[in-house]
């Protein structure tokens, strides 16, 4: 295909990456970001096999390696009791078995690895500081109108356009799709601390993952082990606003008053917590024309199988792999790239949804689930999910 003139809408995970992985196919890329500059939101993410794999084919596996960790397992306890209730591999059984690392990593620090290779491949243009408003797809290119931070308006026309732009994408109502995603009733607090200040049983390399009825909570190493990164869900009848609205301690405590006391004292650590609200989305269509959507503005998933980050990643990758390819024209490459990713993505929503309810099961479906967590061990805990981390392009 001939080098093409691509536009993305949006400077997430998925943007950031698409635009390296398309660059490196020889196309020249516009990236449109809403934002005025990068500052550091957001906490830990995980990055599955399936994830590392396609981050280290762009080159950016040195630079991960210095602020990544890689957990030898997930251990799995009871919630309310400390006990626990089985593992599942990690570390070298995931490279081993998929050919490439489960890592943890803090979102920003990702982030900053994916704009530096940005800002150094000299056929990707970042634009900050406008907010993309309407795409319109037309028969040769596919217009895109955004507007600048003093209220200006301006369109550029483009081969293809791609949103990135998150759960709330408006680029998702350019392809007809104008449905709010769904609140899944449960919020997530997220924070921080100094390795050195959880309890000494939970400030090993291990991933943690506590299991009760009414939440759950997981934590692990993140910036080369300096900090830890805690996350832990709360059912809440009504959902907040954006990625970091501040939370009270205490508050989370009290929906935490009967869990271990290992526990508790971790969550008692933070002078600081944020949280921000669960929601979902069908998938209908993942492009229509010369417009395409990827990750959170296509599929938003929940965290239950901390996929959202790595479908972002590998829908960038497929994307650039349909871009590329021989004798396509761009509307038939991006509905290659919708038949490709649809079911795939679909069934990572399913399940991570399946997740959740698996997660704060109680009585006797928690008592058969952990059954089944201690006869699998944690190398068949970790094959259950074969499907998901052993993908590779068709392309
Ligand atoms: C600020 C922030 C903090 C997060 N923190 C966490 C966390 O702690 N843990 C976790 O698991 N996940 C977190 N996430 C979500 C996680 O990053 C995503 O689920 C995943 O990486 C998929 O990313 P994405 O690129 O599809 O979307 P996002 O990461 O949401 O990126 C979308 C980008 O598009 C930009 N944008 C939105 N609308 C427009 C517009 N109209 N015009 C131009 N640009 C636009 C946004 O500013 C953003 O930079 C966070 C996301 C954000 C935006």
């Amino acid at each position: 295909m001939a080098a093409l003139s691509i536009a993305v809408a949006g400077a997430g995970i998925g943007g950031l990456t698409a635009a390296l992985a398309l660059a490196r196919r020889g196309h020249t890329i516009t990236i449109i970001e809403r934002r005025t500059g990068f500052t550091e939101v957001g906490a830990g993410l995980q990055l599955s096999p399936n994830a590392s794999r396609i981050l280290m084919d762009l080159g950016l596996g040195a630079a991960l390696r210095r602020v990544v960790t890689e957990p030898p397992q997930v251990v799995v306890r009871d919630l309310g009791s400390g006990r626990p209730i089985g593992a599942v591999a990690l570390g070298a059984f995931m490279r081993e078995r998929f050919g490439a690392p489960y890592w943890v990593v803090h979102r920003a620090e990702l982030q900053t690895i994916l704009l530096d290779a940005v800002r150094s491949t000299p056929s990707v243009r970042l634009v900050m500081g406008r907010t993309v408003e309407t795409v319109e797809d037309r028969a040769d290119r596919a217009e895109l109108t955004f507007v600048t931070g003093n209220g200006a308006r301006e369109s550029t026309a483009f081969d293809a356009v791609i949103g990135a732009d998150g759960i709330w994408s408006t680029v998702r109502q350019s392809l007809g799709d104008c449905r709010k995603p769904g609140y899944r009733g449960s919020i997530a607090w997220r924070a921080t601390i100094d390795r050195n200040r959880a309890p000494a049983e939970l400030a090993g390399d291990e991933t943690g993952l506590w299991l009760g009825r009414r939440g759950h909570v997981v934590h692990y190493p993140i910036s080369g082990g300096r900090l830890v990164n805690i996350v832990a869900i709360t059912k809440s009848p009504s959902p907040v606003d954006g990625w970091a609205a501040p939370g009270e301690g205490r508050d989370l405590l009290a929906g935490y008053a009967n869990a271990a006391a290992a526990l508790r004292k971790l969550l008692a650590e933070p002078e600081q917590w944020l949280r921000w609200s669960l929601f979902d989305h069908p998938v209908t269509s993942l492009a229509k024309g010369r417009v395409a959507l990827l990750g959170d503005a296509a599929h938003p998933i929940l965290p239950f199988l901390a996929q959202g980050a790595a479908m972002a990643i590998e829908d960038a990758a497929a994307l650039a792999s349909v871009l590329d390819a021989d004798a396509q024209t761009v509307p038939s490459a991006l509905s290659t790239y919708d038949s490709q990713r649809r079911d795939r993505v679909s069934k990572v929503q399913q399940a991570a949804r399946q997740n959740g309810r698996v997660y704060h099961m109680g009585g006797l479906m928690g008592f058969a689930r952990n059954q089944v967590m201690r006869r699998l061990g944690p190398e068949g805990m970790a094959t259950r999910y074969a499907w998901l981390y052993d993908f590779r392009l068709l392309a």
